[in-house]
């Protein structure tokens, strides 16, 4: 008989679970309702913010645990935990940037909702969500190439870093999504096998990870099972890791995902003794 096990899903939202373009993880139903059915906890792993993950988990109800700012935060069960550097310690390097530079530096966490709604094209009440941070903040400046090699140092100096993402650069802590993802396994594996009884023989979650980009390898890396999202107008895909179980999906975003995650389950899953649904059901 093959051995039922318990299994956790972390992945990535933008252009991994949610379209590039449309933000839609329609494609991704029927993997999606198989985790329901299943029992398997599914854990979002982002950039966002945790105002802007739960947001998504409002109107979605897909995820079972959060991890936000790139590892910095993370919410299993209303539990909020500050995983990344204190708030405090991210304000102050910012203001000694802000002093060292020649040019003026505002960021997400010293400007109005209506400034970043200007940055980045995001309506206000979007806007209002992703300034809710609390360990990483990008900053809003137009520096020259010694600047930015002034704020690195500064950054390096508070046990920080600074990371160019996308059009900002963001001031932030060097926990990764791979070390958030083993935090958020030891708070799953205290809730979810709490009821085990004590003879029983240690429960460990198998794990599968998505994602689609550079800040994902470390995330895909802790994973028993990785699955790299191939990005939409790409040629060729060149794997971002070396995994012992790295496949890349076979489409981009949901739909990628979607066959992806069907394919493991087929793989290692019983679905009459599945190890969640024992957990959750007796
Ligand atoms: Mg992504």
């Amino acid at each position: 008989m093959p051995q039922s096990r318990a299994i956790a899903i972390f992945t990535d939202l933008d252009g991994t679970l949610l379209d590039h373009e449309t933000y839609s993880w329609t494609d991704a139903r029927p993997a999606l309702d198989r985790l329901k059915h299943l029992s398997i906890p599914l854990i979002a792993v982002s950039s966002k913010t945790l105002a802007e993950l739960e947001y998504i988990n409002e109107t979605s109800g897909l995820f079972d645990g959060l991890i936000g700012e790139n590892g910095g935060v993370i919410a299993l069960n209303g539990n909020v935990e500050q995983y990344g550097p204190a708030t405090e310690t991210v304000d102050r390097a910012r203001e000694n940037i802000r002093s060292a530079v020649a040019v003026p530096v505002e960021s997400f966490r010293t400007v109005s909702p209506e400034v970043i709604a200007a940055e980045t094209g995001l309506p206000l009440e979007d806007a209002i969500r992703a300034g809710q941070r609390h360990c990483s903040d990008p900053l809003i400046w137009q520096p020259a190439a010694k600047d930015i090699a002034v704020a690195r140092k500064i950054a390096e100096k508070s046990g920080l870093t600074l990371v160019k993402g996308g059009r900002f650069h963001t001031l932030c802590g060097t926990s990764s999504k791979g070390q958030a993802m083993r935090r958020m396994i030891e708070r799953l594996t205290v809730t979810w096998f709490e009821d085990a009884s004590d003879d029983a023989p240690r429960q460990r979650f198998t794990t599968i990870a998505l994602g689609d980009s550079p800040n994902d390898i470390p995330m895909l890396a802790e994973a028993d099972y990785a699955v790299q999202i191939p990005s939409k107008h790409g040629k060729r895909t060149l794997p971002l890791l070396e995994h012992p179980n790295l496949r890349i999906a076979p489409q981009p975003g949901p739909a990628g995902w979607n066959e992806a995650v069907n394919e493991i389950l087929d793989q290692i899953t019983d679905t009459n003794t599945n190890k969640n649904s024992e957990v959750l059901h007796g």
